[in-house]
């Protein structure tokens, strides 16, 4: 497995796998793995010729008062964990070249950014989209995978790709879990052992929510009053965010009806956790 700092050098490395007519599978992240990054990188193994991981806490998607200094950070843990998922190339770019004096460029997608996590944290899909766009420029995938964990990212980056034209296939994969539903996330270390016991919380009240649709319930303030009081009862929980959209446009539904997206984000103390399941009905 190659390490590489330098833009240039990618670039160069890059430039010499696409000439050998390899393909590239790409999975962007901010690092300190866990399985649920570990899945995407198998997946972009075996579906490509040459897989490129990155770990880049991008200061560009966090916000004032958010976690850019406190976020957790692991290379020597990380580097082992790529290995062992047959990563060809780890990138691990500076902000400096990422960012350099005088950098004035920026990607914004309209519309699927308002809602959800776009409302609660201003700014941070510009962060997203503009990143993303550069690696996806410096490494050239054929491939790049995204986790449902992150839905609405994924959808962004997707409009992204397809007004762009960009020539990537993006392919979104299933939310790895803990073995009692929490979404796995590097933000979970943050949780104390009380707030780790008591998030399995917010998977719960998805379910819930799933079987009350399965029941014939189909109307989302219902749906939602029922996740509000489940997620109440949990000591230290508090609801940044619920929202029941169409997977199109995000938009909120009145009535359960096609395909749905449920989304919440719910902070314990100053940790804040998104999770969200799919509905068809
Ligand atoms: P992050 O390092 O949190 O920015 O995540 C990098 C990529 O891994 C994003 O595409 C995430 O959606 C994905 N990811 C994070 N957590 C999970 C998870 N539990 N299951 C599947 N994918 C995930």
């Amino acid at each position: 497995m190659q390490i590489i700092q330098e833009l240039t050098l990618l670039k160069k490395i890059i430039k010499d796998v696409k000439k050998d007519g390899l393909s590239i599978g790409f999975v962007p992240t901010m690092g300190f793995l866990h399985e649920g990054h570990l899945s995407l990188m198998r997946t972009a193994k075996a579906e490509n010729d040459f897989m490129v991981m990155s770990i880049f806490v991008n200061p560009l998607q966090f916000g004032v008062g958010e976690d850019y200094e406190d976020y957790p950070r692991d290379l020597e843990r990380d580097e082992k964990l790529a290995r062992s998922v047959g990563c060809d190339l780890m990138f691990l770019p500076s902000a400096k070249e990422m960012y350099p004096a005088g950098y004035a460029t920026f990607v914004k997608v309209e519309k699927l950014t308002e809602r959800l996590c776009g409302a609660s944290r201003p700014g941070h899909f510009i962060g997203v989209t503009t990143v993303v766009a550069k690696l996806f420029n410096l490494v050239s995938p054929d491939r790049a995978y995204f986790g449902q964990k992150d839905a609405q990212q994924a959808f962004v980056l997707r409009k992204m790709v397809q007004d762009l034209n960009m020539d990537l296939n993006l392919i979104i994969l299933p939310t790895t879990r803990e073995s009692d539903g929490l979404a796995m996330s590097s933000r979970n270390k943050y949780l104390t052992f009380e707030q780790r016991k008591n998030s399995v919380v917010i998977i719960e009240s998805l379910k819930m929510a799933e079987e009350l649709a399965d029941q014939g319930v189909r109307n989302v303030e219902e749906i939602k009053k029922a996740i509000y009081e489940k997620i109440s009862k949990a000591k230290d929980a508090r609801i940044d965010y619920l929202e029941i959209v169409d997977t199109e446009k995000l938009l909120p539904l009145t009535e359960i009806k096609g395909q749905c997206l449920i989304a919440a984000a719910v902070k314990f103390g100053k940790t804040r956790l998104i999770d969200n399941i799919i509905l068809e009905v």
